[in-house]
């Protein structure tokens, strides 16, 4: 008998002290959650979207360790999809290329011709699903810049033009459209856009602007023919991979709100560091709720300037 009232005496003591325990672990939960939440709503409001793409001081606060890839946005209500490009395939091969292969699906390839591994990285990318477009080389502002074997500069003609690409495009079979390869120089002239946009509008591609220089020409031309288009917004790498470039470039998602096109990111495919970033940059993004598209589907959803 009294075993058993020392029992249950036991069995009180151990329920209470339980009891205590599991409300001592609720109060401090919900205290971990409202300073994560704080935190959140601070960095939110801190952040300056007018800042340059170079100047980061003023996104990564000092004594905030800069490793750090837990931005979060409120809510991601009205931020267009995103389209993501990467460029310069052709020359990487072995285990880094299979690594640009394995991410998500609605990643573009843009392939250069005249390169090692052309045929092989397009080939490739299509039949791990991604979408491919040619990568023209074109001349840039800076004659010192070599864009390449062959590429379009001022000065070709139409045909000179037409001959090119389609050499090209024999090389990429897959594209189902274009992007340029530098072209600062190429780009700003008109008639040579003409004629390029030409080529494109026989091949029925589309066109998406690199834009590596604002006064490319692209979009008139591309006017012109009717030829499906768009513009690059983001350059992911710019000026590196680093962290604190990487959330930049996720806060600088917030100035598209609202926008009925969606956003067009372009990286680049040269070394671990790129993918890396790039994997990171993606699992970011769905994380925060935005989803990723085909660049066939943002070109759909774009209109030309009247
Ligand atoms: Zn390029």
């Amino acid at each position: 008998m009294r075993i058993r009232i020392l029992n249950k005496a036991g069995l009180l003591a151990f329920g209470v002290l339980l009891c205590i325990l599991s409300f001592s672990t609720v109060i401090s939960c919900k205290r971990d959650s409202a300073t994560r939440e704080r935190k959140t709503v601070t960095g939110y409001q801190e952040t300056d979207y007018q800042t340059t793409d170079t100047d980061t001081s003023e996104i990564v606060p000092e004594d905030v360790e800069p490793v750090k890839y837990q931005y979060h946005w409120l809510d991601s209500e009205g931020i267009p999809p995103v389209a993501i490009v990467i460029d310069d395939f052709g020359q990487i091969s072995g285990s880094l290329l299979q690594g640009f292969m394995e991410l998500d699906e609605e990643i573009t390839f843009a392939v250069l011709p005249d390169l090692p591994q052309t045929s092989f990285s397009a080939k490739q990318a299509n039949i791990h699903g991604h979408e491919v477009i040619l990568h023209i080389p074109m001349q840039a502002v800076d004659k010192s810049q070599n864009p390449g074997k062959n590429y379009i500069k001022t000065g070709q003609d139409k045909d000179e033009i037409k001959n090119i690409i389609n050499a090209f495009l024999e090389q990429v079979p897959q594209a189902i459209g274009a992007n340029n390869h530098m072209g600062s120089g190429a780009t700003a002239d008109y008639d040579v856009m003409l004629s390029v946009m030409k080529v494109i509008d026989k091949n029925r591609m589309f066109f998406l602007d690199s834009k590596t220089t604002p006064h490319s020409k692209a979009v008139n031309a591309a006017r012109e023919y009717n030829v499906d288009f768009a513009a690059r917004d983001i350059f992911l790498d710019v000026p590196d991979v680093s962290p604190a470039t990487l959330n930049q470039k996720l806060k600088e998602l917030e100035k598209y709100r609202g926008r009925v096109e969606p956003i067009i990111i372009i990286s680049h495919c040269h070394n671990q560091a790129k993918l890396d970033a790039m994997r990171t940059f993606t699992t970011q993004l769905k994380g925060m709720g935005i989803k990723l598209i085909p660049l066939s589907d943002a070109v759909n959803k774009f209109k030309l300037p009247g």
